[in-house]
């Protein structure tokens, strides 16, 4: 009795013909997960590019505004001492390793230990822009290391020049290309070759130079303990060795230069994280030092961002601030306000902050305020695109659910076993985080995508396979490809696929409201930033999916025990 039933179900599902239209709804699935795949290309493309080729819209008004609006920069500052000053920038140093440097302990000791806070990207040449012009990368539009003209902004050594200083610069070539110091300063730069160290030789430079100038302005950049980070790790041995032959001729430059009557400044630019690499937002990266000793210092503990250093080195200097910094000067340092030019320096962040604001809103207001109003206005205006892709998503998911709710449920349980298995891969087994410092060097940038994208299809296979265990789960007796429910199999691939991509795209959709894909004003928030392009890269990566899940699928519907059991 019990074998006939058998028999007779496997006839009528061997007769069963499968309708038309489930094969087109099939193949519609399969043209939506192709297209929103490539649709996530090309958003991730143009949202990179968006960052990278930022125009910052303040520069008109940094250089415009400010500049008509101010005193001439060689009109006297009214009591102001004009004082000698030496800015040094460790590129790289992180602050726990300068506290075994006994030149910058010594510095410390006789003045102010500033902590700093650096802006995100917390990459060279962003940095770099803000130490010498006090200008954020906003402000700047100084984004990425690829910058290679000139920052059409006023650095310290401009300032100098103008107010009259002897202005010596002795540094790597990038100095040049970034700032035109040539034409301020008198330059001595030096080529620098992997695996060379340099510093020596920047500090000679930088000592026959200022003698030579009789120099009352020196800026030089040591890139040496940078280049040990990233090629052996923060805390490595060769990184606390270059670190402490640096300190050495710190020290030269230091007893060379000091008369008494100087101000030293030593700062770096980022920090490292301790596997090497910077660009991103972990505490060893952003939270760095400035040792500011000689006249007109206050030695404790001052606090400040990165920006604040270029006004308050201008204020300690005697001379007026660039037009496009947009930090204050570190009152916690300062021993006096040097004549007028703190007042001076007051009047400027005010015309600073009106040119900012009526950048932003269009109305004179406070920098938080512009912010805060600009942001909620442009979230509103996002909102409808936000709205919209979540319709989409969720009709996606409706349309699966109203072929087979058993596949969407089967679907979506694969897709939350993709997440499980695609960040098991990021957060355990690379212990990646999201940030620019992952990527330790440039050149791994698209290594470091195209294993992401790999990991995502492995995971989205393997997000298939759990939603054939599921699906068969839900049947007592459970119906392979060959009782002709090979088109219902081959689809639950694709419906997977897309579970994942409504997962991802969800994310993306918020992504796009908070901060948008456009960089118009302002920069993202870029550890969403990181993330949110991961998310389309693995959108992109899902592509393989829809290709591969469905033979993933199909090959569970003939062969899984449970169904040639039955
Ligand atoms: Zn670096």
């Amino acid at each position: 009795m019990m074998a006939q039933e058998i028999e007779a179900t496997e006839t009528t599902a061997a007769k069963r013909k499968t309708p038309p239209t489930a094969w087109l709804l099939l193949l519609a699935g399969l043209v939506v997960a192709l297209g929103v795949s490539y649709a996530a290309y090309t958003l991730a493309g143009y949202s990179w590019a968006q960052v990278v080729d930022y125009d910052s819209p303040f520069i008109t008004a940094a250089n415009g505004v400010l500049k008509s609006s101010r005193p001439a920069l060689d009109t006297p500052i009214p009591g102001a001492t004009s004082r000698r000053t030496v800015l040094v920038v460790i590129d790289g140093l992180t602050d726990a390793t300068s506290r075994t440097m006994p030149s910058i302990e010594a510095l410390r000791k006789r003045g102010n230990d500033v902590a700093l806070t650096v802006p995100q990207p917390s990459l060279s040449y962003p940095t770099w822009t803000t130490i010498l012009t006090g200008a954020t990368p906003q402000i700047s539009g100084v984004t990425t290391n690829w910058y290679e003209k000139r920052v059409p902004l006023e650095t310290l050594m401009d300032v100098a020049a103008v107010s009259g200083r002897s202005v010596v610069v002795a540094s790597p070539k990038d100095i040049e290309t970034l700032y035109s110091a040539s034409k301020v300063a008198s330059t001595a730069y030096t080529d620098w070759v992997e695996g060379d160290y340099v510093t020596d030789t920047i500090v000679d430079d930088a000592l026959s130079l200022a003698a030579e100038k009789k120099a009352d302005f020196v800026f030089a950049l040591f890139p040496d303990v940078d280049e040990a980070g990233h090629s052996f790790g923060q805390t490595s041995e060769q990184y606390a060795a270059t670190a402490a032959q640096v300190d050495a001729d710190l020290a030269r430059l230091i007893d060379g230069l000091d008369d008494g009557n100087t101000v030293f400044v030593v700062l770096p630019d980022h920090g490292h994280v301790p596997a090497g690499g910077h660009g991103g937002w972990e505490d060893p990266v952003i939270h760095t030092f400035a040792a500011f000793a000689g006249p007109g210092v206050k030695p404790g503990n001052a606090e400040g961002r990165l920006q604040d250093v270029a006004p308050t080195v201008a204020l300690l200097a005697g001379f007026q601030a660039p037009s496009g910094t947009s930090g204050v000067t570190i009152d916690g340092l300062l021993a006096d306000s040097n004549g007028q030019a703190q007042v001076l320096d007051t009047e400027r962040w005010q015309r600073f902050e009106n040119a900012y604001s009526a950048t932003v809103t269009g109305s004179s207001t406070t920098v938080e305020l512009a912010d805060a109003q600009r942001l909620a206005s442009d979230r509103l205006d996002r909102l409808p695109l936000a709205l919209g892709l979540l319709a989409i998503a969720l009709a996606v998911l409706a349309a699966i659910g109203i072929a087979s709710w058993r596949a969407l449920v089967a679907a979506l349980s694969g897709a939350l076993a993709y997440v499980a298995v695609y960040n098991g891969f990021f957060f355990l087994a690379h212990r990646y985080a999201w940030s620019l410092s992952t990527f330790n060097e440039e050149s791994m940038i698209q290594a470091f995508f195209n294993g992401r994208m790999i990991e995502a299809v492995i995971a989205g296979v393997i997000a298939c396979a759990v939603a054939g265990d599921i699906y068969l789960l839900m049947r007592p007796e459970p119906r392979g490809v060959r009782a002709g429910f090979n088109v219902e199999w081959i689809s639950l691939g694709v419906a997977t696929a897309l579970a994942i991509q409504v997962i991802l795209g969800l994310q993306v959709a918020w992504f796009l409201w908070k901060w948008g894909a456009e960089t118009v004003w302002r920069l993202p928030d870029l550890m969403w930033g990181f993330k949110y392009d991961l998310d389309l890269i693995q959108m992109t990566a899902i592509a393989g999916v829809a290709i591969l899940g469905p033979v993933v699928t199909y090959l569970i519907g003939r062969f899984h025990p449970r169904i040639r059991a039955t």
